[in-house]
Parts: structure tokens; sequence; C-alpha cells
């Protein structure tokens, strides 16, 4: 890094003053945007309104004016929209050169991407372009409002402490953000903003890897920041097999099968199953914890749910403080005595 800014001569990073707005990157898949794109815009918005400037949605994609229009509605000032049959599948050369142009013309001052597959595929690349930081996996953002700099916490160190970091002399400060950690901003179906269409510099030339075909993986997808509803196992499942009594009430509820890591280490169940600070952050409307104590870890990805249901036998399982019902009993009986009372209803 020495060596480019010598080279650029940006020893001492770039005249901050020179960049301002909120960009978030709003990830879509088919023209469908992502959970983490609207949570995203809810915190963007209030980094935008505490800094007062303006937030933008930076969209790449072909053919989706919709999406464009939907991200007004949920709090974009303005949407910068590329649109190009070059971008229409994601991929890191076409994406990072794109966003890289905008970022070279229109000076934003921060950059908020959410921490999925793409986004820390695309992060790292952008941030290096631009000779700028990146705070990855993100589970806080702060503003520091008089001197404009966004304070981006993570988890270090394995998870045993929080982080806060600063990126000072260079912009735009960028950061990916675990979804499910903000909160969802609401939509307004009068709100208004601009759409502004962007021509991309971009040609085949620009893109040497190319997708050739897209395989989809047999195991079924663990959509665990998505559901609705989760069911989640711990260690006083006692063995794997505790998991089948789990998946049937997961799927009596309509819901999804979580873990904690007591049980992903035990080989139980895989880790796109755990819940936590080391594994998914999530805020279902119903989250059932059954054999769960409660550890601090745990409940870091989950105690944002908006119903919590704790089963565990034992009366002073950290758990029931944050459950809003608890049932103290043992798992083995409870659960199916609440699947026959679901049969029946
Ligand atoms: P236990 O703590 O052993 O709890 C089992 C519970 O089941 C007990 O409360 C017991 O009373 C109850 N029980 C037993 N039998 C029955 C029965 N028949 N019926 C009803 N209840 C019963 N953990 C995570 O979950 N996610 C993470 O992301 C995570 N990250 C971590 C990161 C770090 C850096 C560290 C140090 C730890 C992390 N942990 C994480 C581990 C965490 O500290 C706990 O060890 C773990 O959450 C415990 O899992 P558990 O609740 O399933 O097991």
């Amino acid at each position: 890094v020495k060596a480019i800014e010598k080279e650029e001569g940006r020893k001492g990073g770039v005249n901050v003053d020179e960049y301002r707005g909120v960009w978030v990157f709003a990830e879509q898949r088919g023209g469908k945007l992502l959970n983490v794109a609207i949570e995203l815009l809810g915190e963007g918005r209030k980094i935008a309104d505490e800094l007062g400037t303006e937030l933008s949605a930076v969209l790449l994609g072909h053919n989706i004016d919709d999406v464009a229009e939907t991200l007004i509605k949920y709090g974009a000032d303005r949407v910068l929209y590329a649109d190009s049959e070059l971008l229409d599948v994601y991929t890191t050369e076409g994406y990072a050169k794109v966003i890289y142009d905008l970022i070279e013309e229109k000076k934003p001052e921060i950059l908020l991407i959410g921490a999925t597959n793409i986004g820390r595929d695309l992060g790292p690349r952008l941030s290096a372009r631009v000779h700028t930081g990146l705070t990855a996996d993100c589970t806080r953002l702060d503003v520091d409002k008089e001197n404009r700099r966004l304070m981006m916490t993570r988890p270090a160190f394995g998870g045993n402490l929080m982080a806060t970091i600063l990126c000072p002399n260079h912009r735009p400060q960028m950061s990916t953000v675990r979804p499910g950690v903000m909160e969802k901003a609401k939509l307004v179906e009068d709100r208004k903003g601009t759409v502004e269409k962007i021509a991309p510099k971009l040609t085949d030339a620009n893109i040497k890897a190319k997708v050739v075909d897209v395989v989809k993986s047999d195991k079924p997808v663990v959509a665990l920041e998505e559901a609705p509803i989760i069911v989640s196992g711990g260690r006083g499942l006692g063995n794997q097999e505790g998991f089948k009594l789990i998946e049937e009430l997961a799927e009596k509820l309509g819901g999804v099968v979580g873990a904690s890591r007591a049980t992903v280490d035990a080989q139980w169940i895989d880790q796109p199953h755990q819940v936590g600070q080391t594994g998914k952050t999530v805020r279902p409307g119903l989250y059932v914890a059954c054999g769960i104590s409660g550890a601090i870890q745990h409940l870091a990805g989950m105690q944002d749910s908006k119903c919590i249901v704790a089963i565990n036998k034992d009366p002073n399982a950290p758990i029931f403080e944050v459950a809003d019902y608890g049932i103290v009993g043992d798992l083995y009986e409870v659960i199916p005595a609440l699947i026959e009372a679901l049969d029946n209803v």
C-alpha cells in the first residue's frame, strides 16, 4: 500500500472534505432485493440523517427498474442504477469496475455492503482499488458526528472481544455488515427520490472470468437470516437423533432449524445452522430455543427475535432471562406435546 501511495502521491490519504454522502450497495438476485439491502437502507438512513447528508442506493443489474423504485420507498434519496446485460449476473470484475468508476466520479464518504458471499467478494476488491480500508463483518455502526467518522464495530479474535475500527484518512469509509443485525427500513409507498440511470463503461473485455453455468446445490439452503420462524436445538438434545424432533417441530410451525455451537462442534448438525456470535445473527418473529442454556455468545445471535420461547429443564438457565415464554421441563416431553397440540389446531 505504501508503494502505491508513494506512486500516486496519496501518502497522507485523501482530502476527506471532498467526499460526501452515504451509499448502500443494494444486492439483488434475479431482480429480488436481499433483506440485507433493506437492513442497510435502514441503517444508512440513520447515518445519513446524523451527518446531514444524502442516502444513495447503488443498484447493478439488467432490466430491474422496478427494484430501483422500491429502493426509494425504502428510504433512498437517490438510486444510482447501472443497467447492462453484462451486469445481469454478478461478476467480481464487472461489479467492481462499475462501482469503482462511480466512487471516483461521485466521491461518497461511506459505502456499506452486506456481508453476503457476494459482498465478501466485492468489498475487498473495491477497497483495494480505491486505496481505502474495509472493516469486514460489522455488527454495529456508530457515527462520530464532529469528525464525520464511521465507528465500525466487529467481533475480533474469534469473538472474544469487540473491536471498533476507524478509517481516518481515506475515503470512502467501507464496511461489510452482517445480514440480520440491523433493523430493516420501513416501506413507505409515496416516498420521493430520484433514479439516476448510469450507462456503465463496461465491455466484455473487462470481465475475464465468465459465468458459464449456475449449478444449484442439492443440499437445501439454510436461509436462517430470512426465516420468520426458527426452532433451535442445543446440547440438551443429548444426541444427534434429537434433531429429528427439532425438525418435526420446525416443520409443523413452518420454520427452519437452528442450532447452538455446542451441537455443531459435536457434529450433530452442519455449521450453516449455527446461531450466535460466530454463527448467524437472526431476528425472526418466533425463536424456539430447545435445550439451549443461553450463553452470551448464543444470545448475541438471537436476542433481538420478536418472540422467544425457551424449553429447558433448568429453571435457572440464562435463556429464560431473554425469553418471552419459558417452559421448564424435559424437551422430550414438552416438544411432542407441542406437536400434538399443533396437530389439533
Ligand atoms: P449447554 O450450555 O451445555 O446447555 C444445554 C442446556 O440444555 C442446559 O441449560 C440444560 O439445562 C438443558 N437441558 C439438558 N437436558 C435437557 C432436557 N432433556 N430438556 C430440556 N433441557 C435440557 N455458542 C453458540 O451457540 N453460538 C455461537 O456462535 C458461539 N460462539 C462462540 C464464540 C466464542 C469465542 C466462544 C468462546 C463460545 C461460543 N459459543 C457459541 C459457545 C457458547 O459459549 C456455549 O458453549 C454454547 O452456546 C452452549 O451450547 P448449548 O446451550 O447447546 O449447551
